[in-house]
């Protein structure tokens, strides 16, 4: 009984991992395809002031439906983009775009694009961003990069580096899941960044420890006092705000304000702006 029940388990392993190994495959050339005949999409998230519901910037996160496969989450593909090194141009085609799309909202709204490690470490970086803004006649003002703690980690001489580089243009810097990596509060003092986003563990665990909301109220603290902006990630609820309000954290991004959301109607979202609706938009 057992030895047959090893075996099942042992055929239902190998066609798992030869599917995976397909699949793997199948979305690392579909995705190839996707890039050449642009088909990839970016919508945007706004982030938000609680304390008065405007909008400062808007982070694009690029969106994937296939004809065969449906939705594609950026987890399914951006790991194989890096892996394959795809991730360069992926990264670069999001960049061009996002900094076209900003360039027809409010002056005051910025956009924020993720830059994977081996895209920010890129020895030619800093000029295809000023490409990219050059392009889109972008103010690089406008224009904020994501990064993580790992990319920071990875060579941390060239990662200041670059930084030098980027804000010598007048690129903010943002960093990106705060919390998650190994480096976190000594960064902050080596890296000059502009914006940290806090992670989305943090948020999640705040109604339920006490010791995360201290340590929010620590990073909060932090940063207010090294005069950069913190976002809190992946608010979903009334409970969650008041939280992160109480801890004087009052940026946020997350399913209770908005979704990401395609250029159109982030465009007439914007519009609303223009008609002195409820939404405003401020430096
Ligand atoms: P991220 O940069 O930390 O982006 C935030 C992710 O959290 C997004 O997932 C967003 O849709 C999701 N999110 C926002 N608010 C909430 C919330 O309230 N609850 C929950 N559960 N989730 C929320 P998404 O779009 O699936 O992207 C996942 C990750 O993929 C991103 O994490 C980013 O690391 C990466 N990614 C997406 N687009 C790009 C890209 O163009 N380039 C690179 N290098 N990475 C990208
Ligand atoms: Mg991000
Ligand atoms: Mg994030
Ligand atoms: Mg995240």
């Amino acid at each position: 009984h057992s030895k047959a029940a090893g075996r099942r388990q042992a055929i239902w392993f190998e066609t798992s991992m030869e599917d995976a190994l397909v699949s793997k495959r199948r979305i690392e050339r579909e995705l190839r395809e996707a890039l050449r005949t642009e088909t990839l999409e970016v919508h945007y998230q706004p982030i938000y002031d609680a304390r008065d519901q405007s909008i400062s910037t808007c982070e694009a996160l690029t969106r994937w439906r296939h004809p065969q496969l449906g939705y594609v989450p950026p987890s399914s593909f951006i790991p194989i983009a890096e892996e394959t090194g795809m991730i360069v141009e992926l990264g670069e085609w999001v960049l061009r775009r996002a900094c076209r799309d900003a360039h027809l909202w409010p002056s005051a709204a910025r956009v924020a694009v993720n830059f994977s490690s081996r895209q920010f470490q890129q020895p030619d970086m800093i000029d295809r961003v000023r490409s990219a803004l050059d392009a889109a006649g972008l103010e690089p003002s406008r224009l904020e990069i994501e990064i993580t703690e790992s990319t920071l980690m990875q060579d941390t001489e060239d990662a200041a580096a670059k930084i030098a580089g980027l804000r010598a243009i007048g690129v903010r810097l943002s960093l990106d899941d705060f919390g998650t990596g190994f480096s976190s509060l000594g960064y902050l003092n080596r890296f000059p960044v502009d914006k940290v986003k806090l992670d989305r563990s943090f948020v999640s665990e705040l109604s339920v420890s006490s010791k995360t909301q201290a340590i929010v109220g620590a990073v909060s603290l932090l940063t207010a006092e090294l005069g950069i902006d913190l976002v809190a990630e992946g608010v979903e609820t009334h409970e969650q705000r008041a939280l992160l309000l109480a801890k004087n954290v009052h940026l946020m991004q997350g399913f209770l304000y908005s979704m990401a959301k395609p250029q159109a109607e982030l465009a007439q979202m914007f519009s609303g702006v223009a008609r002195g609706g409820k939404l405003k938009v401020v430096a």
